[in-house]
């Protein structure tokens, strides 16, 4: 299961006795159905289980009353190839991150391979090979748009044309790069927009030796779509000049994992008073010198739930549906004809909270009791997270 291509049929999957059905849509974060029917990987029916076509399914699941939501987007991660990464000498770490929820990531640099290459032709040769060689091979299934590339002084607005028509749709964090002035990245960044190609700005102190500082002005002149880290990777800028950058500008704030705790809240706390909740997405920053955490998404759900006081129903969907939308991925919300991408869980056994979302918003991370990919079955009980208190069951299998 861990080496799982694109290839590979779901057929029909019927999901029934969904007790609590998670949207990723924070105009409507909670649906009323309790059936989710799935045709060859892409979402055919939601709703009551009488109102859906559930006959004959090739696979019947009973989600015994437990949570349904869209699979967990990582907005922020560095691969390098395959499972591995050599940052913390670990290999095996997306198909873990699976097991935590995650079913989609989105590469902001492959920055970590050994010897990475900072000549214009090299950069873009390494963001082509990344973005083939994770589209060929998906860790546990799980879907890594790699291809990143960290721009550097000299490029031209040619070079963005030709990475877009080799199929590269991102830019890794600007500022990793030779290009750390505003007026420079700005240039670039608007060159990658106009070619269709989406960009990433590291925000706060140096990473690890090596990297910079990109301060607030900077991250404002650049103008990337999204405020990348904006609570630091790990140093943050003021609590101040964060909530400044989320007021000044209009693009997506990313709150990472491995960032600054409190200015994480802040963050997320500003969004809601400026009635922008729509701009926050979740990312972890990892692999990164904190290591790699597999739950790292659904810890920081739980951080700004229970100690940023937000309901946890609108936390699930900064990580899904706000994430699919601004990235613009068929994924992250659970409707009609978006892949079947999709985290089943439970609050964990033992948990002080009564049900999933009590549990979350007293601060405990919930038991994934099973991930589907494109309608697939990746992973039954998570072998990371602590046991759900119920977990779904495949009841025929073809
Ligand atoms: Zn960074």
């Amino acid at each position: 299961m861990a080496d799982v291509a694109s290839g590979g049929k779901s057929g029909k999957v019927v999901i029934r006795n969904i007790g609590l059905l998670l949207s990723g849509d924070l105009d409507q974060p909670i649906l009323e159905a309790d059936t989710v029917v799935v045709v060859d990987g892409i979402i055919t029916a939601v709703g009551r289980e009488k109102d859906c076509d559930t006959a004959e399914p090739a696979t019947l699941i009973d989600a015994r009353g437990g949570c349904l939501a869209p699979g967990l987007i990582d907005s922020h991660v560095h691969p390098v190839f395959g499972d591995w990464t050599p940052r913390q000498g670990q290999i095996g770490w997306i198909d873990s991150s699976m097991h935590g929820g995650v079913t989609t990531m989105i590469s902001a640099g492959e920055v970590h391979l050994p010897g990475r290459p900072k000549d214009i032709v090299g950069l873009k040769a390494l963001a082509i090979t990344a973005q083939r060689a994770f589209d060929n091979f998906r860790p546990g299934g799980v879907k890594v748009l790699a291809g990143a590339p960290i721009i550097e002084r000299g490029m031209v607005e040619s070079d963005f044309a030709e990475l877009a028509a080799a199929g590269v749709t991102l830019l890794g964090e600007v500022g990793l790069g030779s290009v750390k002035a505003g007026y420079e990245a700005k240039e670039m960044v608007a060159w990658a927009r106009k070619h269709g190609i989406q960009s990433t700005i590291h925000t706060g102190g140096p990473s690890i030796p090596g990297s910079g500082l990109i301060d607030k002005d900077v991250v404002l002149e650049a103008d990337a779509d999204v405020i990348g880290h904006i609570n630091g990777g790990h140093t943050s800028l003021s609590e101040a000049h964060v909530c400044e950058l989320c007021e000044k500008s209009s693009r997506a704030i990313e709150i990472v994992h491995n960032g600054n705790e409190r200015v994480a809240i802040a963050a997320a706390q500003a969004a809601l008073q400026l009635k922008c909740p729509h701009r926050v997405i979740l990312g972890t920053d990892s692999p990164a010198g904190s290591g790699v955490q597999p739950l790292g998404l659904l810890r920081l759900i739980a951080l700004l739930s229970s100690l940023g006081r937000i309901p946890a129903e609108l936390v699930f969907c900064f990580a899904t549906g706000n994430t699919a939308r601004l990235r613009k991925l068929n994924c992250g919300l659970v409707e009609v004809g978006r892949d079947a991408d999709f985290v089943f869980m439970d609050r964990a056994q033992h948990s002080a909270g009564r049900t999933l979302l009590e549990s979350v918003e007293l601060g405990d991370i919930p038991g994934v009791g099973m991930v589907m990919i494109d309608g697939l079955v990746r992973c039954g009980r998570s072998r990371n997270t602590p046991p759900a208190h119920e977990i779904p069951q495949v009841m025929n299998d073809h």
